[in-house]
């Protein structure tokens, strides 16, 4: 990962957001906002608030790793504007926007934005993992397609520690369950 471009990035969405408090007068200071860059997945980006101790809004915006990396220009001149207008629309609820109304359209349009729902960054959808769970001596373990495959097949078995006891596992032991996460 490429430091200097999130540093950049944050400069950008700091400036921004000294935007939207100067163009919509907001009480609010964008040092406080707590910027992060963690999401993965198809989505974008994403602001929110959670209420602290003392009642009061915490907020964040959280912006896509992937975009920041291959959609610079796009997460410049969309996502930023796009997630500062939910903070706007947060902090000054007299404003009427909500969601992606078009109260919330315009004011997405005067920070810059294109004033539209979604964006269309071809994103990597986050991979899934299919787990397979086994029950041995009251615990449950997960067990991946290969080595659930494996088992199946009768090639392999393995052995699980419980307790410092240790069991060898058959197909026998897979609940029938299956999970994808
Ligand atoms: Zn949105």
């Amino acid at each position: 990962m490429d430091y200097s471009a999130l540093r950049d990035m944050r400069k950008i969405i700091i400036e921004k957001l000294d935007e939207a408090v100067m163009l919509f007068d907001l009480d609010l200071d964008p040092h406080m906002i707590d910027v992060r860059f963690d999401l993965k997945g198809r989505t974008g980006g994403y602001a929110g608030y959670k209420v602290n101790s003392y009642g009061e809004r915490d907020y964040y915006l959280r912006f896509n790793i992937e975009g920041i990396t291959d959609h610079w220009d796009n997460m410049v001149n969309v996502l930023v504007p796009h997630e500062i207008a939910h903070i706007v629309a947060f902090v000054k609820p007299s404003l009427g926007a909500k969601g992606h109304n078009r109260i919330w359209s315009s004011i997405d349009r005067r920070l810059g934005g294109n004033g539209k729902r979604t964006h269309n960054m071809p994103l990597t959808k986050v991979r899934k993992t299919t787990w397979y769970i086994y029950e041995i001596a009251g615990a449950k373990v997960k067990l991946s397609k290969i080595r659930h495959n494996r088992m199946l097949s009768g090639k392999t078995s393995y052995s699980y520690m419980v307790a410092g006891v240790k069991y060898k596992m058959s197909v026998d032991n897979w609940n029938g369950r299956v999970v994808v996460v």
